[in-house]
């Protein structure tokens, strides 16, 4: 009697735990794929996912398919769907990861009790995360607000469980349930095709994340800690897509920096494996606490007084503020799905604090466009900024434009890459064009208001407005 192997956010075969089991079993595998309705709570995937998951599905096939199977795609309520399945194909056993955000885990809680009473055996395991999150836990048995005790508590807690090969041969069922076409999901876009330039810099699929991962470990690990925050150099290993969809395991990727410490720095190699541990805190926190997804962790923010203009928010979307470091960033989210680090906290505090707009806007823009859009990252990133979230930046930390670019980008390559309008422009003005003597705008061929954007908002007027807004919402508090 075979098995129902219930891919979710798991797209991959390597360190694949459910997999692992599947086979060992050795029952025939059937490798199911559900694409579950919005209505069922798991969220709205957002238009630049859709695509990389359109891609992620059609490489994990090919996988399945190189061990003489395939994948088998089908739409619905998931519960329907397995019934189902399981009715057509007479398998006992269903197995998957388990899914750690709010309403991924409580429709997975129902599935296991609803097929236990039809006495199907339906098994979960770990592997999205490092942990599971609720094995690191404070003294006193709660859940840790702080990141710095938290990765003391991870980094204390010895080497994670080395990954799972993935099995060479796969028994997998030879009459399989008929599939729906992936063409059929529409997941890609069509006209226009926004998504033209992703292929530049991405390759959805397990095969993907593997490369990029060994071409960071040998090319950028060394060094990381210093250069992951200037977004020009090629210094991070792009990997989010990848763990959003889970085609890599966080564990592979600390694997990867094991035993490296003739070569590479232990200082790199540390904080390399810090951020990933920023990973498991954010997915710590929205476990515990899933109200983090959508309302202020600190309940002070809910008096704040948004000013929320919508032309605003278009211009700060578009890459159209002015300030070229968050032109640029906006442009680069866009133009590949995807943004540096440093520059999304930098568009971030832009939007939050320069133009006071909710900070929950600007993560469903994020959700809508990021190919690593994540709900404990995205929503955890975004309150950290605010200064609303847990172990939070505070609010009147405000991130001046021009300084960060001046530092971050100093000779301006970064807003030359995306920004061409600016291309023509010295280093000394590139961060700041609206200061530029005439004559030095006209020989680069810029035209504020006209080429390229004044700025939308004046840096230190807008500073002291939301430094007020907050110091009222203090006081009202
Ligand atoms: P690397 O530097 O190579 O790091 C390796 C991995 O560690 C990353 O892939 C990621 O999983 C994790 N990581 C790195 N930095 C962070 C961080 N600051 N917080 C949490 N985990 C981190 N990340 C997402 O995966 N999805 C999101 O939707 C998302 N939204 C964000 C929104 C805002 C406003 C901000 C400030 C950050 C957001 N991040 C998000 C975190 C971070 O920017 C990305 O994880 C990182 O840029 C991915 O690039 P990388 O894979 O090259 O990172």
């Amino acid at each position: 009697k075979p098995v129902i192997l219930w891919f979710r956010k798991d797209l991959r075969l390597d360190d694949n735990q459910a997999l692992t089991a599947a086979h060992r079993s050795g029952r025939p595998i059937i490798p199911l794929y559900i694409s579950e309705p919005e209505a069922a709570g798991t969220g709205p995937l957002g238009a630049a996912q859709a695509w990389w998951l359109h891609h992620s599905l059609e490489a994990l096939d090919r996988s399945l398919r190189k061990r003489h199977g395939r994948l088998v795609l089908a739409c619905g309520e998931a519960l329907e769907v397995l019934c189902a399945f399981i009715r057509e194909s007479g398998a006992e056993a269903v197995f998957w990861n388990r899914r750690y955000d709010p309403s991924g885990t409580s429709i997975d809680i129902r599935i296991k009790h609803e097929l236990e009473k039809q006495a199907i055996e339906a098994r979960s395991f770990g592997g999205q995360l490092l942990h599971e999150p609720s094995r690191l836990m404070t003294g006193n048995g709660t859940p840790y607000r702080v990141y710095t005790p938290f990765w003391r508590a991870l980094e204390g807690d010895g080497e994670p469980e080395p990954p799972l090969e993935a099995p060479a041969k796969l028994r997998l069922t030879s009459q399989l349930p008929k599939s729906e076409m992936l063409e059929s999901w529409k997941l890609l876009p069509t006209k226009p095709d926004w998504a033209g330039d992703f292929t530049d810099l991405w390759t959805p699929g397990e095969d993907g994340a593997h490369e990029k991962l060994r071409a960071f470990v040998e090319d950028a690990l060394d060094g990381y800690k210093e250069n992951r925050d200037y977004p020009a150099r090629p210094a991070t290993s792009m990997l989010s897509p990848h763990l959003a969809l889970g085609e890599i395991s966080p564990a592979r990727m600390w694997d990867a920096t094991r035993g490296l410490s003739q070569r590479v720095p232990a200082a790199d190699i540390v904080h390399f494996r810090k951020e990933i541990a920023w990973r498991e805190f954010s997915y710590h926190l929205l476990f515990h606490f899933p109200r983090l997804a959508s309302a202020n962790w600190n309940d002070r923010f809910d008096g704040f007084e948004w000013r929320n203009d919508s032309g605003d928010f278009e211009a700060w979307c578009r890459g159209m503020t002015g300030y070229p470091i968050v032109d640029a960033g906006m442009r680069q989210l866009w133009r590949h799905g995807w943004m540096h680090n440093r520059v999304r906290m930098i568009v971030a505090s832009f939007l939050i604090k320069d133009l006071m707009i909710d900070w929950r806007r600007g993560e469903a823009w994020f959700r809508d466009t990021l190919v690593d859009a994540d709900p404990a990252n995205n929503a955890a990133s975004w309150q950290w900024v605010a200064g609303s979230g847990a172990d939070a930046s505070p609010f009147f930390r405000i991130f001046n434009p021009v300084l960060q670019g001046e530092k971050f980008d100093p000779d301006g390559d970064y807003v030359r890459t995306y920004v061409p309008e600016l291309r023509e422009l010295g280093a000394k003005y590139i961060h700041r064009p609206f200061e530029a003597p005439k004559g030095m705008l006209d020989e680069a061929g810029i035209t504020l208001g006209q080429t390229y954007p004044k700025p939308i908002v004046d840096h230190a007027n807008a500073r002291n407005r939301a430094l007020a807004a907050y110091n009222a919402t203090r006081d009202a508090a």
